[in-house]
């Protein structure tokens, strides 16, 4: 097995998951089997290049366009307000670019924030159902592939979708054959080092939705191997509501190493209570010092 950005065939096997216990929580949480065509038996094995740290799993499985539009479906998946768009808008104001690409646009929650203060904006993405939607908000956005587009741009961002990446090395060459000399790319994914990695089975941060998964470490290596320029590096602070969602799943994993009994089951109850009573307070203590979800990268094309 090699690794999907710099092909080295050494790395760490971090974790396993069996594919029957996946199967059943994705039922039980989704109300759909993502694996049910394939013929995966044993584990899932999550595991880290040597050489340039991204995070990849075998067998390898991408969602495809059905797996999106069922799982945008069932929940708000495409925020309007997040964290990183905030931070592409300072981006933006303060190198001004004249064209700007978003890949993975979904219904247009960011185009549609930036599409007055920027002379050209596109959007492309494979999920049809949201790319009509976009297009009812006036936006121009549509399904065509990177390899289709032919102009080239300022800036290229790019939210919660290089996690998502087949082919991640061809997937970047033909994204930075669209920058412009000295354009930029920015793009924000998941950070593995953050709050999230105390959280056990997150469904949503395995395949087939999340393949890969970028350190630091791993940016530079981007940097090194594309000839680019880190423009900045941000992490996302943590926020109030992941705060609440990181205690109740600590009350759950204490629960689960000390059983399912009643008494257990009540003070668990009991617990999240008074987490939920205090988390007001200890958040602003506890923020310094837990890393948020999400991280972000600007390269600068050289
Ligand atoms: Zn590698």
């Amino acid at each position: 097995m090699k690794c999907p950005l710099c092909n080295n065939d050494k790395y760490f096997i971090t974790d396993k998951f069996q594919f029957e216990e996946l199967k059943t929580l994705w039922q039980k949480r989704h109300k759909f089997d993502p694996f049910s065509n394939q013929n995966f038996s044993g584990d899932l094995v999550k595991i880290k290049c040597v050489n340039c740290d991204i995070i990849y799993f075998s067998p390898a499985f991408f969602g495809e366009k059905d797996f999106y539009e069922k799982i945008s479906d069932n929940q708000s998946y495409y925020g309007s307000n997040k964290w990183e768009f905030d931070v592409a808008i300072d981006t933006i104001s303060e190198y001004k670019p004249k064209s700007l690409l978003e890949i993975g646009c979904g219904d247009g929650c960011f185009l549609e924030k930036v599409v007055i203060a920027i002379d050209h904006c596109e959007g492309i993405d494979i999920n049809l159902s949201a790319v009509e939607k976009a297009k009812k908000k006036g936006l121009n956005v549509s399904a065509s592939s990177l390899k289709a587009i032919k102009q080239k741009f300022d800036m290229i961002v790019s939210f919660e979708v290089f996690e998502h990446i087949e082919n991640i090395a061809d997937f970047f060459n033909d994204t930075l054959h669209l920058v412009e000399k000295d354009g930029i790319l920015l793009i924000a994914v998941p950070n593995p080092n953050g709050y999230l990695k105390e959280m056990d089975a997150n469904l949503l941060d395995l395949p087939p939705h999340h393949n890969l998964s970028y350190s630091k470490k791993t940016f530079d290596f981007i940097a090194d191997k594309y000839k680019l320029k880190i423009l900045e590096y941000k992490q996302e602070p943590l926020r109030y509501i992941h705060y609440n969602g990181y205690l109740n799943s600590l009350v759950d994993s204490d629960r689960r190493l000390y059983g399912n009994s009643i008494t257990n089951s009540i003070l668990a109850k009991f617990r999240k209570i008074v987490f939920r009573l205090f988390s007001i307070l200890t958040f602003v203590q506890d923020r310094k010092n837990i890393i948020g979800q999400t991280h972000l990268v600007a390269f600068q094309k050289m």
